[in-house]
């Protein structure tokens, strides 16, 4: 074994940042990784460890990014996690590696709801929270004020609430003094191998590389080690830390953050939450809850033939990305494909994007939907994951829908509008709690409601924005399935069900869906030969219809003269031709279509 002197546990601190989505935590790390020399001053871009070229364009961090910096003698391992409601897995599970959290609230914003959402997560695994105020470099930050709320939050002293800008960098030293004064040092129990995989991922040519925090004992090059869920062993390839690129290290001890690389390229075997020991009887720890997908979609190769590469992709893609749900679904329409099941529409859009650019797919993706219970008439009980599965009327006996507990935080202001909405929306209010500002008098209002999934996963984000003038902020989780009263909508095209376009819907509801569903088609679908009906309908019965008109091809244009018989005689093929395919019904629906009855702008929830 090679001989490498450990560090003292005294001059290790692990943290990582937390805060309401765009209120700055990667530009906070990049002053960070400046400030402790981590990255050569020229090889600094903005948001540095917003690494995939998905969240450079959109500007939103959507993986957890780890990075080890040097500072004095002290060794700090940060942790930048996403901020919207979606990814809120990736914060989860970076807050076991860690012993504190730096909470980020930006001064132009106030406290909203993933400030709130992502507290509790740190306060249930119990980190010591800095709280710190950012953007106060901004003509608009209302510091004074944004400190009066999160101390009324935190129940402390506004005196502690630091105060800071990424930006200009101003009181970032002093932050970094306090992470070393306050969050307390590793701790560690024993001397075995305890090492917890809280992300992974797949390289082409050394495997699976795994995130590790390591709790106990430690890791070296050449080591044997076991992984308990996966039931395999294997050496140690290498161990490094993250700079934030893979820098190779002689061993990994207590306490540190870094990654290990198995060289398992069976990818099954090595899991988020699993725990590198180092002999098959050594206990694993915890490791995660698994996380309950929340919506549902197929996909579909628009090749027919390459789901076999759709499925390793989809296995690759897995391992980065711990809370994606996939299981094979055939189509008599598509053919081969997937149910995937994701924790929101970002995650299914940002999934989409994912398999288009790192794995070169095209796809055609189903409308979501959420998963219902169905309880049958001879009492059995199933999940249904798509419109295809639900049994016919006379075989159900009810149906259950997965309700949410919403949180809606806001200025006080905004209440009244924010509680018609929702009533819309078929939310039913709880309790409301306020956030106290200057002179003790209520600043903002947390709203606690129960929703329905399937209320929440369309426009209603827009609308909550759009009432609130942009100020309210929303985080949910899930609650409980509840009775409902839903219909299966199937869509009509040419008079043949289009099965990928078929949904759940309310039953007081079906008109008005069907009818907007029908007439987006009709702008959608490109006109055809023949005149093509578009339908709505419920249980065999029409409920919504349109017709789209034939597009007349001119097939004479290209006859000089007044050749009248040769010009009749065409037009009689042309009447024939109409016919034929109309009997075909073969209407080719543009994937453009499914899309765009999807979803609406779904970023920056
Ligand atoms: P994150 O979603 O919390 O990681 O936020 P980002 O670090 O991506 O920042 C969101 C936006 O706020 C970006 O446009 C940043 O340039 C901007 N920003 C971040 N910190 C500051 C700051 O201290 N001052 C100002 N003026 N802008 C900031
Ligand atoms: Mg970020």
């Amino acid at each position: 074994m090679v001989k490498v002197k450990s560090m003292d546990l005294n001059k290790i601190r692990n943290f990582c940042i937390i805060a309401h989505i765009d209120h700055g935590k990667s530009t906070l790390a990049d002053r960070l990784l400046e400030l402790t020399n981590t990255v050569p001053l020229r090889a600094m871009k903005n948001q540095m460890l917003d690494q995939m070229d998905l969240e450079r364009e959109r500007g939103i961090t959507i993986k957890l990014a780890p990075v080890t910096m040097h500072y004095g003698d002290y060794l700090l391992n940060l942790i930048d996690t996403p901020g919207h409601v979606d990814f809120s897995y990736e914060v989860s599970r970076s807050l076991v590696c860690v012993e504190g959290a730096i909470l980020l609230v930006d001064a132009s914003q106030g406290i909203q709801a993933q400030t709130i959402a992502n507290l509790h997560l740190a306060q249930e695994v119990g980190l010591k929270i800095i709280p710190v105020i950012n953007k106060i470099d901004l003509p608009n930050a209302h510091i004074d004020e944004t400190k009066e709320e999160l101390a009324s939050l935190l129940k402390i002293d506004k005196h502690m609430i630091l105060e800071v800008s990424g930006k200009t960098g101003a009181g970032v030293e002093q932050l970094l003094d306090s992470v070393i004064k306050y969050v307390p040092h590793p701790n560690v129990a024993s001397t075995k191998l305890q090492a917890l995989i809280f992300d992974s991922r797949y390289d082409e040519w050394k495997g699976v590389v795994a995130a590790v925090r390591i709790m106990s004992g430690q890791l070296v090059k050449g080591d044997r080690y076991f992984l308990p869920a996966g039931k395999i062993s294997g050496e140690v390839l290498e161990v490094g830390v993250y700079q934030p690129q893979l820098k190779p290290e002689l061993k990994l001890q207590a306490g540190q953050i870094g990654y290990l690389i198995t060289g398992l390229k069976n990818i099954d075997k090595v899991r988020v939450g699993d725990t590198f020991v180092t002999n098959s009887h050594d206990a694993p720890l915890p490791g995660y809850q698994q996380v309950k997908p929340m919506v549902f979609a197929g996909f579909y190769p628009k090749e027919g033939d390459s789901s076999n590469q759709l499925r390793e992709a989809l296995e690759k893609l897995q391992l980065n990305d711990a809370s994606l749900f996939f299981e094979p679904e055939h189509s008599p329409a598509i053919g081969y494909g997937f149910r995937i099941g994701f924790l929101g529409l970002l995650h299914l859009e940002i999934t989409k994007e994912r398999l288009e650019r790192e794995y070169n797919l095209s796809l055609i993706i189903t409308s979501p939907s959420v998963a219902y219970k169905i309880v049958t008439r001879n009492k059995q009980e199933k999940i249904i994951k798509s419109a295809l599965e639900l049994p016919t009327h006379d075989q159900i006996e009810s149906v259950w829908e997965p309700v949410m507990k919403l949180d809606i935080v806001s200025p006080v202001g905004y209440v009244g509008k924010i509680m018609m909405l929702t009533t819309e929306a078929r939310a039913v209010w709880q309790t409301t709690d306020y956030l106290l500002g200057k002179g003790s008098t209520p600043e903002r209002a947390i709203l606690h409601y129960q929703i329905p999934l399937s209320s929440i996963l369309f426009d209603f984000y827009d609308r909550l924005k759009s009432v609130s003038q942009g100020y309210a902020s929303l985080n949910y989780e899930f609650l409980n399935y509840q009775t409902c009263q839903v219909k299966k909508l199937d869509i009509l095209v040419a008079d043949e069900i289009v099965e990928s376009l078929s949904t759940i819907v309310y039953e007081d509801d079906a008109y008005y869906k069907a009818r907007n569903i029908v007439g987006r088609l009709k702008t959608i679908i490109p006109k055809q030969l023949f005149e093509v009906k578009i339908q709505g309908a419920i249980g065999g019965k029409i409920i919504a219809a349109e017709r789209l008109p034939a597009l007349r091809k001119d097939v004479t244009a290209k006859l000089y003269g007044g050749d009248v018989t040769r010009k009749r005689k065409l037009l009689e093929k042309q009447k024939k031709g109409k016919k034929r395919m109309k009997q075909h019904g073969s209407v080719e629906i543009p994937t453009e279509a499914y899309l765009s009855l999807l979803s609406k702008d779904t970023t920056n929830q």
